[in-house]
């Protein structure tokens, strides 16, 4: 059997993470077991799905890497398909018209709640034979009376709904417009679905597609119902605890294996291993090894699993995710070698790509103003001596390069009889306008001969002036 997983959002609301995990963990298992993945748009609720929902889901998926071998598929485009099962259904008496009115269900709800029984349709309009004149009917499923549906799911284990429980539910709309439960049962049906993963709020439509899919004279596929994300505090995730859309994560700074990682992770393990490439955990994943209960977001942690990517990562990789960030800052990002440069320097000080970003202007811009205490601390009259030296030095270098570089920071220390520190944080202020930044000799290389010389001579030129 070759393994079939699909992705089905509905473009109603952002692609947020829960929704996101439930992909990486379809993806996941059609990797590892060399299946299929389908992409499935579930946009039938016209009124609610929006083309900014569709799009999120769209670039999201393609920022994350969790690339589709089918669709994406269109509910929309599949109304007819949906249409000629309905007849067929009808024909092999699978389903019927039901003609009852609103005030006739109200009526029957009310009354059995009266008798303290469960409120459902009672099925009075499967043996009619007549239609009745001037009522649009709905369809209705004709659900069997007896026996049982179990949903054996790999994460929740076997869950047993009796078959009275469930009533026959409407399939077609009176204006015709097919159902939710019914369309994603024909098309997991028509793409021929082996594996269903999906969210566990789905558990309770799940016997009532088995049975649809029954109908069709197929055996449901397998199971796997994922548990929810909590926010932080423990309640369900909203836009209150912040980042809801995919695309946040991104314009936040997160590499998309960081955020894979991180979310593959919540919900699921190997032993203790917190870190995962992406080709490690689609050798390692196992649908059936993720937890049963919810599991909440933490932030922390989230932005260290982040960081740790950046860590393990290369400066093109880096450079490439990088760049938009810098451009976000209305920065030049235009030199690639440049930017894959400072991605390599900034590698171990940043758990975002965002804070990469704003660490690093001053590779890009011109320093506008010193940082206030970092100026009088480090560009003063005590300091301009040294300035001036590293200045003579440095014009004098043939080679720009940072280990000549670093030479002859360490050969004004010595000469002025200072520590490293002394000479290499005025120079860092003077270049940087602040005083944290990668080691000063590879900060200079990046920068260059001519932009390092004139940003000293402009210390210079602060450190000398006026006392402030
Ligand atoms: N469209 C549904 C959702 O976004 C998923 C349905 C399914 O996976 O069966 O929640």
């Amino acid at each position: 059997m070759t393994v079939r997983t699909r992705f089905a959002p509905s473009p109603t609301g952002m692609l947020h993470i829960g929704g996101v995990r439930t992909a990486l963990f379809c993806w996941l298992y059609a990797r590892r077991h060399g299946g299929t993945f389908v992409l499935r748009i579930e946009d039938t609720d016209r009124e609610r799905s929006t083309p900014e929902a569709l799009h999120a889901i769209l670039e999201g998926m393609k920022w994350l890497g969790l690339d589709h071998d089918e669709g994406p598929y269109y509910q929309t485009a599949r109304m007819d398909r949906y249409a000629e099962v309905i007849r067929q259904f009808l024909a092999e008496g699978k389903a019927y018209h039901c003609y009852c009115s609103k005030e006739e269900l109200d009526e029957m709800r009310a009354a059995q709640m009266a008798r303290k029984e469960k409120p459902r349709y009672d099925g009075r309009c499967r043996h009619r034979t007549a239609p009745l004149q001037g009522v649009n009917p709905v369809v209705r499923f004709r659900n069997p009376d007896e026996g049982q549906v179990v949903v054996d799911d790999v994460i929740h284990g076997p869950i047993t709904f009796d078959s009275s429980e469930l009533d026959d539910l409407i399939i077609a709309r009176s204006d015709g417009t097919p159902t939710y439960n019914f369309c994603v049962v024909v098309d997991d049906y028509d793409m021929r679905i082996t594996h269903v993963i999906r969210g566990d709020d789905h558990i309770n439509n799940t016997p009532r597609q088995i049975q649809m899919l029954r109908a069709l004279g197929v055996e449901p596929p397998v199971y796997a119902h994922v548990p929810m994300i909590l926010g932080p505090d423990g309640a369900k995730l909203s836009k209150r605890h912040g980042a809801v859309s995919v695309l946040q994560y991104r314009d936040e700074g997160f590499l998309p294996e960081g955020l894979l990682n991180y979310l593959g992770r919540l919900g699921w393990s190997y032993g203790d291993q917190e870190l995962f490439s992406l080709e490690e955990m689609t050798r390692l994943f196992d649908i059936g090894d993720v937890n049963k209960s919810a599991s909440a977001l933490n932030p922390d942690k989230m932005l260290w699993t982040n960081q740790q990517h950046i860590l393990r990562s290369t400066p093109d990789r880096l450079a490439a995710y990088l760049r938009p960030q810098l451009e976000a800052l209305g920065l030049d990002a235009t030199d690639g070698a440049k930017v894959a440069a400072v991605a390599k320097a900034q590698q171990e000080r940043a758990r975002t790509l965002k804070e990469m970003a704003a660490n690093s202007v001053f590779f890009f811009r011109e320093v506008e103003d010193y940082e206030p205490k970092a100026a009088a601390k480090n560009l003063n009259a005590e300091t301009a001596p040294v300035l001036a030296a590293v200045r003579a030095r440095l014009a004098a270098l043939d080679a720009w390069r940072a280990p000549a570089l670093h030479e002859a920071v360490m050969a004004v220390a010595a000469e002025q009889g200072v520590g490293l520190g002394k000479v290499a944080q005025p120079i860092r202020v003077a270049v940087s306008g602040g005083t944290v930044s990668p080691p000063i000799d590879v900060t200079l290389e990046i920068l260059g001969r001519e932009t390092t010389l004139a940003r000293l001579d402009r210390a210079a030129a602060f450190a000398a002036g006026p006392a402030r």
